[in-house]
């Protein structure tokens, strides 16, 4: 239940905040009389008795009468406001005096949280009968299109609420007819508080059409939606393609799912529900352990087809279903299919838009909700385009791509919309590289990131999927919010210095920061493409400092020990080269972790990493530094000691090679 309230209440007051305050006045208005009582009864109120001329106990019984009356009256509110509040999941007070800011208040409260809360409640109650609050929930009336709306008026004591008629002309159609109500129990209705049902059907306009030209995402979320087309900023029902959740957010999206959905309550499709444990998987802390049980227990009570397990954490190589880190194993179990909308209880659930897909990280919340019903409330994002022209120098990799535009844009350049990467030089880039850009552009804020699906897709999840799909492109006359062109080769290898993903430079001109420690390792620097980057610069050469290597899946392990380069294997290479691995792979040290884990930074240290995120304690010590780098650019610094240029300690070809055609047999 959700009260939109005029009179009374806090935005967003908790029950506790409401009993507490509950307790206080009734300790108040009950202690006040006594107080006055007792000081009569000892001879006290002489006075007051002789200035109020009252001569005798009767009058003065019928003083403390009216007193208790009056309590009586005052508690019976309170108790009633109080019913009504502890029956609420949000409180939103709208004041009258301060119209616009309030308007503001409860649009953005709508678009932030009504896509979930909005489907837990039962009804919304709105205790004001006055134009402002009709106004403000018209103005919501999209999302709360299918939701009862009451209006009611507060008198003495009791409340009468009624719904408002014919309100279809502001987007109100009530869900159930209800006479008026004396609300004086304040009965909750039972109204329908659901997203519509609807047939996955879609409609023809949607495929490619250009009769309403839309983008790549907007035709994803409109086949999702059943709809013909969708606009940016437009709230839509989708249906649920996948879900995916890990050790860290999995536990809390369990918990959500059966407070509201019941203990017994069943995911809406075992087969949809992807369950990864990546995060913080070789320790020894049991909390984390612990939340790898609750997962395992989720599983087999739901009977969840993919769930990555891992029983044997003292070697990893015993637990055949275990994958590694989630964005990277989706790839590779061929869960990220064009078309198909995916939702991750993680953020970097973008990287998979390299497949041509929607793609964005939830809250638990959202997650919990999906998993009862197979449907979301979103917000359509506007696009910002990015094309790459010209040639691929050879010594570029996605990660640089990547980190130029977030060091363009910044962190906050493209906050709710999709960043959709396109031109001569994406469609060259293996899978894993445009899972490299599309799983950073959460960095800079992005909603999702999409890539169109071609050949080199369709190659890669042949034998990975046996499901069929649907490829989308973006029209030509879509309308875009952004358009911004590249000339490749006029780019050159940079970092992201501390402590944050657009504080750009070329790595050239930071040739004087001694480094600690590289890391090459997590889904955005840690696929067998990564590896084979950095071991071209590692062969027969020895690193100065520290670096330690940590494969996102079991995969780019085994590729680590399979692939080879003038007849080494990856891991020859490495352990020639002087590097600490491969480890388990895992997220590793890329979040941090428990203070165990592998690679972890547990010190003041300066860090050149392959990761995605460097605000301070992401890897650890929040007094450590972090250069996100390209593999290149971090195996190079592995070799010097210092930020390096990998142009400066290997000669590169005047053409791109891709990872694969510097293995000696893939
Ligand atoms: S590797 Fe890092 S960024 Fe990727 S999912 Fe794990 S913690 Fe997140």
């Amino acid at each position: 239940m959700i009260l939109v309230s005029s009179r009374m209440g806090c935005l967003n007051e908790t029950n506790r905040q409401v009993v507490k305050r509950f307790i206080l006045f009734s300790v108040l208005l009950l202690t006040l009389p006594l107080f006055i009582f007792l000081y009569i009864q000892r001879g006290g109120g002489s006075f007051l008795l002789k200035y109020l001329g009252w001569r005798n106990s009767l009058q003065t019984s019928a003083f403390l009468a009216i007193v208790i009356v009056q309590i009586v009256l005052i508690s019976y509110v309170i108790l009633a406001e109080n019913w009504v509040y502890t029956k609420c999941k949000w409180i939103i007070q709208v004041k009258r005096e301060r119209k616009r800011e309030n308007l503001i208040v409860f649009l953005s409260f709508v678009e932030k949280s009504m896509s979930t809360e909005m489907n837990t409640c039962q009804s919304i109650l709105s205790f004001s009968n006055n134009n402002f609050v009709s106004v403000l929930l018209s103005s919501a009336k999209k999302p709360l299109k299918s939701q009862n709306i009451l209006f009611g008026k507060r008198k003495w004591g009791t409340s009468t609420l009624k719904k408002k008629k014919n309100r279809q002309g502001q987007g109100f159609v009530p869900s159930v007819q209800r006479k008026d109500t004396n609300l004086t129990t304040f009965q909750p209705l039972t109204a329908t508080v659901a997203p519509p049902k609807s047939s996955r059907h879609v409609a023809s306009s949607v495929s490619n059409s250009v009769q309403h030209p839309m983008t790549l995402t907007e035709k994803i979320l409109s086949k999702a939606a059943n709809r013909p087309c969708v606009k940016p900023g437009e709230n839509i029902w989708v249906n649920v393609d996948v879900l995916m959740t890990h050790d860290v957010c999995g536990p809390g999206t369990i918990g959500i799912f059966k407070r509201e959905f019941g203990e017994n309550a069943k995911v809406w499709d075992p087969e949809k529900v992807i369950i990864i444990p990546d995060h913080y998987i070789f320790t020894a802390d049991q909390r984390a352990n612990r939340n790898v049980d609750i997962l395992r227990e989720f599983a087999r009570e739901q009977n969840i087809k993919y769930f990555y397990d891992i029983k044997d954490r003292q070697n990893f190589l015993n637990n055949p279903d275990y994958k590694g880190v989630c964005h990277i194993a989706l790839a590779q179990e061929g869960h990220t299919r064009p078309g198909e909308v995916l939702f991750g209880t993680d953020s970097h659930t973008c990287n998979a838009g390299a497949f041509g897909m929607f793609a964005t990280g939830i809250g638990n919340t959202d997650a919990g909700f999906i998993l009862g019903t197979g449907k979301l409330l979103i917000k359509v994002p506007a696009t910002m385009k990015f094309v790459f022209h010209g040639d691929m120098p050879d010594y570029l990799l996605a990660k640089d791509l990547i980190l130029q535009i977030i060091g363009d844009i910044s962190v906050s350049g493209a906050t709710y919309r999709t960043l959709e990467f396109s031109g001569d030089i994406i469609s060259q880039l293996s899978m894993e590289e445009r899972q490299t850009l599309c799983n950073m552009a959460i960095e800079a804020g992005g909603k999702n990131a999409v890539i169109p699906c071609d050949q080199t897709t369709s190659e890669y999840l042949k034998g990975r999927t046996q499901r069929s799909y649907e490829v989308f492109q973006t029209d030509s006359s879509a309308d875009l919010y952004s358009h911004r062109e590249y000339i490749t080769h006029q780019l050159e290898p940079v970092v992201a210095k501390p402590h944050s993903p657009d504080n750009r430079d070329l790595a050239k001109n930071c040739s004087d920061v001694k480094v600690d420690r590289v890391y090459i390792g997590s889904c955005t620097g840690g696929k067998t493409e990564d590896f084979i980057a950095a071991a071209r610069i590692f062969k027969d050469r020895k690193v100065k400092i520290p670096t330690f290597l940590v494969p996102a899946t079991r995969q780019v392990y085994d590729d680590i020990y399979r692939l080879s380069i003038g007849g080494q294997t990856l891991a020859q290479i490495f352990e020639q080269a002087g590097c600490i691995g491969p480890a388990p792979p895992s997220c590793a040290a890329c979040l941090g972790g428990p203070k165990d884990t592998f690679a972890r930074i547990n010190e003041p240290l300066v860090c050149v990493s392959t990761t995605n995120r460097n605000f301070p304690g992401r890897m650890g010590s929040k007094d450590g530094q972090v250069y996100l780098a390209s593999p290149y650019t971090a195996a190079a610094t592995a070799l010097t000691g210092y930020v390096t240029d990998p142009r400066q300690v290997y000669d590169f070809g005047t053409e791109h090679r891709s990872a694969y055609s510097l293995v000696d047999s893939a």
